[in-house]
């Protein structure tokens, strides 16, 4: 029996639709400019020759439903809501094909990012893991498993106080879910328990304290925080 300095950090879990069963998180990986109009309203083009990614840890997550305390060093506090696609059962294989790794479900999330951190480190030309990786900055949905067709038509959108903010179709990702399943899968070995942000349309603005955030897209649950 192993015995630790002190207590090992819990599992980072996600609830599963239908499910008494709890999705164990491993990693977080977020995909950046995957909607024009999000690029164009940041000021960049997209890539279509492939996607870029940046990462968020497991414990950066809460789950839908619970506050989110505004957090420390920013003054400007930004939603994006995005298809979080997850990685299911590994195949066993040292370096899976990308048509080997399953998708066990999708959800609704939130890339919540501290933007007046992420410009600084634009301008510096420095990493963005301040602006992007920080405490309860990956707010998501429970998991809704994986029905083939189920996204095709769908369209994601988030509405802050009742107002709508981000609203598009879900074939406005300029690079599709397997698409970036097949590229990431070049640099990564995906494995059960992995999420993917697929990235925001757009926008995407600040959000203060009292704002409450409701996040859904057709077929799945949704995701709702309110920022205290
Ligand atoms: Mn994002």
């Amino acid at each position: 029996m192993t015995s630790y300095c002190f207590p090992a950090t819990d599992q980072a879990t996600l609830p599963i639709a239908g499910s008494p069963d709890l999705f164990p998180v491993r990693r977080i990986f977020c995909v950046g400019r995957n909607y024009e109009a999000h690029a164009a309203e940041m000021g960049n083009t997209v890539d279509r020759a492939a996607p870029f990614y940046f990462t968020k840890s497991a414990h950066a997550l809460l789950q839908s439903g619970q506050d989110m305390p505004y957090p420390q060093g920013t003054r400007d506090l930004h939603h994006e809501i995005e298809l979080v696609v997850a990685i299911g059962k590994s195949v066993g294989l040292e370096n899976p094909p990308p048509e080997e790794v399953e998708i066990f479900g999708y959800a609704v999330g939130l890339d919540m990012t501290r933007r007046d951190l992420q410009a600084a480190a634009k301008d510096g030309r420095k990493p963005w893991d301040t602006g992007k990786d920080f405490e309860n900055s990956a707010i998501i949905g429970p998991i809704t498993p994986a029905v083939d067709t189920l996204l095709d038509a769908a369209s994601i959108r988030l509405d802050v106080n009742g107002e709508t903010r981000q609203s598009a179709p879900l074939t406005d990702m300029v690079h599709s879910v397997p698409e970036i399943i097949a590229h990431l899968s070049t640099l990564y070995r995906l494995r059960s328990g992995d999420l993917i942000m697929t990235g925001t349309p757009a926008g995407v603005g600040a959000v203060v304290a009292g704002d409450t955030l409701i996040g859904s897209i057709d077929g799945l649950e949704g995701v709702r925080t309110k920022v205290v």
